[in-house]
């Protein structure tokens, strides 16, 4: 009995183990992380950058959705995994090709940080990125505006809200630094631009095809500028918009405020959350 138990014991201790290192490697190559873990070295106070755990909720339950994998989540070290071994579930192949490869990407890593309130960035915006000499990985930094997410609630249709989503957005973001579809890799310029251009497929329109097969309302991909809301609807004064097409051709509208526009008591400290020296 004795060496029934004992051998019992061994084998638990050689599962773990097992456990343990596929679970470290897993860790090891899941690169979309959020700001707290990479920046925790940096003198500077990076707790303002820091997600909130309803702010990583959103993320993984849009990201869920959108992929079709009940899996993906961020694990305790901040970082995005999922079960290699889920078969997806409806959800968008594209997405699903690109947010996986960047998670399993040794190359580039996504930070994912939190910058509601920057007057500079509009829902969501990624810097140049910044390589390590020794080991050649470069780091993104994505921001992310949840106050622009929270107040474009006030003017915008379903419709938009589910089409232009923290999980969408963050898929645009990666899309306009990385390539994991060699038939479009990234132009000599270093950056996927917004629109279209000959012989290069355009972030708007990338993102576009998730959005179809995901059936959402198409993102207008002729313009990548918000225009002033110029009609006589006082909701929208002050507003500023992007257009969206459903399936009739119909058009829907994203709204939402600059912050130098919204009242002051709806802004969260703004100005210092700013970052300098970011494009
Ligand atoms: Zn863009």
């Amino acid at each position: 009995m004795a060496a029934i138990t004992y051998k019992k014991t061994a084998n638990r201790i050689y599962y773990s183990a097992i456990i343990f290192l596929l679970f470290g490697s897993l860790n090891a190559q899941a690169k979309i992380t959020t700001c707290l873990k990479e920046l925790t070295n940096n003198p500077a106070d990076t707790s303002k950058y820091e997600i909130s755990d309803t702010q990583k909720k959103e993320i993984e339950n849009d990201l869920r959705e959108k992929m079709g994998l009940a899996s993906i989540g961020f694990d305790k070290h901040e970082t995005l995994i999922y079960d290699k071994r889920e078969p997806a579930i409806r959800g968008s192949e594209k997405m699903r090709e690109l947010i996986l490869s960047a998670i399993d990407d040794q190359k580039n890593v996504f930070l994912v940080c939190n910058y509601s309130g920057a007057n500079e960035v509009q829902f969501a915006k990624t810097d140049k990125g910044w390589i390590d000499v020794n080991s050649r990985i470069t780091t993104y930094e994505i921001m992310f505006d949840f106050e622009d997410f929270e107040n474009s609630r006030r003017y915008t249709p379903d419709v938009v809200l589910e089409s232009y989503s923290l999980g969408i957005l963050l898929f645009h973001e990666i899309d306009h630094k990385v390539s994991y579809d060699p038939k479009y890799p990234i132009p000599p310029t270093g950056v996927r631009p917004d629109k279209s251009s000959r012989g290069v497929r355009g972030v708007i329109e990338n993102t576009n095809i998730v959005r179809r097969e995901l059936s959402l309302v198409l993102r207008n991909s002729k313009r990548r500028i918000a225009k002033r809301y110029r009609g006589a609807n006082q909701i929208f004064t002050n507003t500023r918009q992007i257009t969206f097409k459903g399936p009739a051709g119909k058009r829907n509208f994203l709204r939402w405020k600059l912050e130098s526009k919204r009242p002051k008591m709806q802004r969260a400290d703004a100005t210092s959350r700013v970052k300098l020296g970011n494009v």
